[in-house]
């Protein structure tokens, strides 16, 4: 298993007491370190602008690219998204890293592989930054895969708690991608709806307050595993967002590290069915760091049980 990280990535600052802070991260790698071998450490290329222009404008592009500070320490983007003078750096490491992931599974130099990255991507719309999010590497990663390789099958399953409504905005026109989304409504950013079907590429699965381990695995059973099996993607993607667990402090579900092993593990034997193993997992949202330790290692052991 291959994991694709950056230093930059930990230098990035939303400002004084945010919970999107560089200790989440070091939870992670330093988890994964102590808890699993072998893992192949790459450090995470920079995104190029021809590839974060296929997913957005070239406003936002410029915005984040070519920001300026003149002496401030903090760019403000929205009522919870600022960049550092670091961000612009650690966005792009963070988008580089899913688009060498997903060059690296495509060339079979490796099955599957996890992007350790911050900031987070999946709320950051075409043309808007938002939700702690600069640009949002998952959809720059599976617009990579279909227009470099020329894929006609690339699946994006999100089980963030928080609605990936930057991923499906930026897809749901988009045949070629499937998105497919469980998470806690109502919350942050309120979208998500269950009527929401793209062209037929979208699959929202919206779980209740306080919702545990059979809801959340019901909803993935019942309904989100087969419409990933019917889609038959040629290349596996995965928002891996580890704030439902239940100690999270920015939501209300009661998911436990052994949720996501069990979930990691069906989407790495569907993978192996369907698309050689192929799969790249992007950390996103998660804010206690406890969990954030355990999921992290029981994300990649069910990843790699398969
Ligand atoms: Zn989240």
């Amino acid at each position: 298993m291959r994991v694709y990280t950056h230093p930059s990535c930990l230098a990035h600052q939303p400002g004084p007491g945010h919970p999107e802070c560089p200790a989440r991260l070091q939870a992670v790698t330093e988890a994964l370190r102590a808890a699993i071998q072998p893992l192949e450490w790459i450090e995470a290329p920079l995104a190029t602008r021809e590839a974060a222009e296929r997913v957005h404008t070239k406003a936002l592009v410029d915005a984040i690219f070519d920001a300026r500070f003149d002496g401030e320490a903090l760019v403000r983007l929205d009522a919870d998204t600022a960049m550092s003078p670091d961000s612009p750096e650690a966005a792009r490491r963070a988008a580089g890293a899913v688009v060498a992931a997903v060059d690296a599974v495509m060339a079979g130099e490796v099955t599957r592989a996890f992007c350790a990255v911050r900031p987070p991507g999946h709320h950051a719309t075409r043309e808007t930054a938002m939700g702690f999010c600069l640009l949002n590497g998952i959809a720059i990663g599976a617009a990579h895969a279909v227009h470099a390789h020329g894929l006609s099958r690339v699946a994006v399953v999100d089980f963030d708690v928080h609605h990936g409504n930057g991923t499906e905005a930026i897809f749901a026109a988009e045949p070629r991608v499937q998105y497919l989304s469980s998470h806690q409504h109502p919350l942050y950013p309120g979208t998500g709806m269950e009527s929401d079907t793209g062209v037929g590429n979208v699959v929202n699965a919206p779980l209740p307050l306080r919702a545990g381990s059979a809801v959340f695995r019901d909803a993935w059973r019942a309904k989100l595993l087969p419409a990933l099996e019917a889609f038959r993607p040629q290349l596996l993607l995965v928002s891996a967002g580890f704030d439902g667990h239940h100690l999270d402090p920015l939501a209300d579900l009661e998911l436990t590290a052994e949720d996501y092993r069990w979930l990691s593990a069906e989407l790495a034997d569907l993978a192996a069915r369907h698309c050689r193993g192929r799969l790249v997992s992007v950390l996103e949202g998660g804010y206690s760091l406890t969990a954030l330790r355990e999921c992290s290692v029981a994300h990649l052991r069910g990843l790699t049980a398969a």
